[in-house]
Parts: structure tokens; sequence; C-alpha cells
């Protein structure tokens, strides 16, 4: 089950909650309420005299003139958003923040909750009492098994609704419809629909495809799936859809270490993998920086920043080589890591700066082909060969692709795991564990 939480008149109901004299009232948020202006938000106490957001702030004067004007904080708005995110992460990881004052939350991951209509009905109750006693504010929650049948459920009842519909349901409700009652038939394409003979949700559910596809291309076919209450789109988390500010990965070796050799061998792995994952992403970045940390537990960041960003191994591990060797003292070594940040998208950097290595990178190109079919292992730089040969053990496990690249060994054979063709002392804990 998915949740599409929608706050009630949240601009309006924030400045109630924090001015207590306008609680109960009909009440404006405007720009600035001694200019001519549109209304932003209207409390339910105005809005049955017919304010609306976007009016023009004279007419609702005309429409309601005992309301009161408040001037909007923009600010404060988005900063209760954000802690009504803290408080829906609380519930499940799987937020995805719609608009200022609406959220998805898939309930689908929940062990043994949110499986049901009940129990997910159950959870937006509690939220809903949470979000009232914490912030003084009201919410209004539609339930589906699809984001659209949330969102459509969470306009049905306003304000403090809460209503959950199956698809049978969905029919139920929105079929006799008009077809602008479908979420994302804006007027311009419900005159269009219209003009064709097609009316209502039910109508456009059961208009021959062919007809919508000659019309609308994939929209059409689109539009037709979303009348039926079908709808495949992913809830996606808050933090994925956010641009990461570095990508690294770090390794605890799987004993202190100070043979030079091993410890290059380990940095290149390093690099080659945060190389791997920001051409996968789309990133190049600026700035290297390295972590070690000796047998004391003291860890020592270095970072250095370069004119051109970078999104290849070798001149990631040249850097990240040059800052070990400046800042290693030949103590045993725990853990080396290698990171990048500065992001930058990949496809922003003036191309012009690689047409020097225009043959690199169709090799780079064709290598990440090769492991994007074969795995991690296929092919893996020749200096970080010799430590796996004296390990044993398979410095890259088989590729997963995707969003699974996490830090450290997430993706592959962690080295701390014990080698199961060899008795060896127990495996130490990776220091993020
Ligand atoms: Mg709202």
């Amino acid at each position: 089950m998915i949740l599409l939480v929608d706050m009630d008149a949240f601009f309006a109901s924030v400045e109630q909650a924090h001015h207590p004299h306008l609680r109960g009232k009909a009440i404006i948020v405007c720009g600035d309420p001694s200019r001519r202006g549109v209304v932003t938000a209207a409390s339910y106490e105005a809005r049955p005299f017919g304010v609306r957001a976007g009016m023009p702030l004279a007419e609702a004067k005309r429409l309601c003139p005992h309301a009161e004007y408040v001037e909007g904080n923009p600010r404060k708005y988005v900063e209760k958003s954000l802690e009504l995110l803290e408080m829906f992460l609380t519930i499940t990881p799987d937020v995805e923040p719609f608009s200022v004052d609406e959220a998805f939350l898939d309930l689908r991951r929940l062990p043994g909750r949110g499986q049901t209509m009940e129990s997910a009905r159950a959870i937006a109750r509690e939220l809903q009492d949470r979000i009232l006693a914490t912030h003084g504010l009201g919410a209004s929650i539609g339930i589906g098994p699809n984001k659209l049948i949330a969102k459509m459920a969470s306009g049905v009842q306003k304000p403090r609704g809460l209503t959950a519909l199956t698809e049978h349901e969905f029919r139920g409700v929105f079929w006799p419809q008009e077809v602008q009652a479908l979420w994302g038939v804006g007027p311009k394409m419900s005159e269009h629909l219209n003009a064709l003979g097609i009316p209502t949700v039910s109508a456009l559910a059961n208009a021959p495809v062919d007809l919508l596809k000659r019309q609308f291309g994939l929209v059409g076919e689109h539009l037709r799936e979303a009348a039926w209450g079908h709808d495949q789109t992913p809830v996606i988390p808050y933090h994925e859809g956010l641009d990461p500010k570095s990508m690294g990965h770090e390794v605890t070796l799987p004993e202190d270490c100070r043979d030079p050799e091993f410890l290059e061998g380990t940095l290149l792995r390093l690099s080659d993998q945060v190389a791997r994952r920001l051409r996968s992403d789309g990133f190049r970045g600026r700035t290297v920086t390295v972590k070690l940390r000796d047998f004391r537990f003291r860890t020592v960041t270095r970072q250095r920043a370069m004119a051109t960003a970078i999104d290849d191994h070798a001149n990631l591990f040249e850097v990240a080589r040059l800052l070990w060797r400046e800042n290693w003292k030949g103590e045993p070594l725990r853990l080396l890591g290698v990171s990048v940040s500065a992001l930058v998208h990949a496809d922003q950097e003036q191309l012009e700066l690689f047409t020097g290595d225009e043959r690199g990178k169709v090799l780079q190109e064709a290598l990440d082909r090769v492991r994007d079919k074969l795995g991690e292992a296929s092919v893996v730089p020749a200096g970080s060969l010799a430590h796996r040969r004296s390990l044993r053990h398979v410095p890259f496990g088989a590729a997963k692709r995707g969003r699974e690249h996490g830090e450290g060994y997430a993706e592959g054979a962690d080295p701390s795991a014990p080698d199961p063709t060899q008795l060896k002392p127990r495996p130490r804990p990776r220091d993020d564990a």
C-alpha cells in the first residue's frame, strides 16, 4: 500500500499553528498585504466564501472582507515541510516528497505491516494524530495500491480526510466523473478528449487504444491505463532523488598492513571502483580524498582539488597515490578509502577537455561494457592483481548494477570475510559495521 499525505491548507495552517490568535479565523496568506498581489493560501475558514489560492487579493477582499491577512514566510514552510519529512521517515524509509506539502509513503517494504488496506489505514490514522499532536496541523491521507490511486484518494475527503481505495473502488468513485478528475489530465487535454467524445473517466477507460495512441502517442496509452487505476510508477525515496555530494569506497584491510605494494594495489582497486561508479551514475569530480586509518584507529583524511573533473581510474589513482605517499609515514594501516567530491554531471563538463584522450575514452567505455556484461572481476587493473593472488580472494564480486552500489564492499567480495578454501584467523569487523 502507498499513502499520499497532503497537508490541509498548509501555509495558512502553519501560520495558525504559530499564531494562536489566528486559529479558527479566516486568514489569507499573501506576499505583502499592503500591495496588490494574489492569494498564496487561504485557511479552511476562508474557503466557504470562495477564496482560492491564485486569486487576486482585491477579489478575495471583496468575497471575504473580515479575513485577516498574513504575510507569507516561505522559509518557515520549507522548514516545517522538512520536519514533517523526518516524521514520515520514522514510518518508512521509502518517502518521496511530492511538493512542499505532499509526500508519498511506500509501505510495501515494511515487514508485516502496511500490506493490507486495514493495516495501512491504522498507520495513516496514527500518522494524522501525530502530525496534529506534534505540529498542530491537519493532513488528509489517500491510500491505494499505487501512487495514482493514493494521490486521487487523498482529494476525495478534505480536510482531515482518510480515504482508502482499491482499484475496483477507484473505478466506482472516479468513472462517473469528468475526465479532468483524472490525475494528469489538465484543462487542455480534457478539452481535446471531450472533442473526441470522451467526457468521463469511464469513457476514457473504454476508448479505443488506437485512437488514443494516434492522438496522444504514449501519453494516450498511459492515460487509458490510469483511467483503469493502473500505475507502475515507483516511489523514489527522498535520499535517492538528491544528487550525491561525493562518491567513495573504503575498505578495512584483512590485517594491519605496512606493505607499500599491497597498499598501493588496494588504492588502485578503490580508485577503479570509485571511477566506475562515477561513470555509471554520470558524474565527474574535481576533489579527490584519501582516508587512512592506522592500527591505533587514528584517522587522517587528505584531499586535493584538481583543475579538471575526472571519472577515470588512472587519473584518480595518480592523485590518490600522491596523497597517500605524502601522508603515510609507514605505520601499519587498518583502513584505506578513496572518494571524489565536488561532483558535476558528466554532460555538463566541457567536452573539449577530453578530446585529447579520445582513444582512452573509447577504451574505457569498452571496458565498462565488458564489466556490465561479465561482472567486475572480468577486467581489473593489473596493479591490483598482486595482492589478489597473495590473499587468494577475488577483489571484485559479480557486478550488481543500479542502485546497489554502496560503500566499501557492499557490492562484492568482502576481504574481511573468511576464505572458505583456507583456514584463517577470525575475520575482523569492518570499521563501519
Ligand atoms: Mg495540501
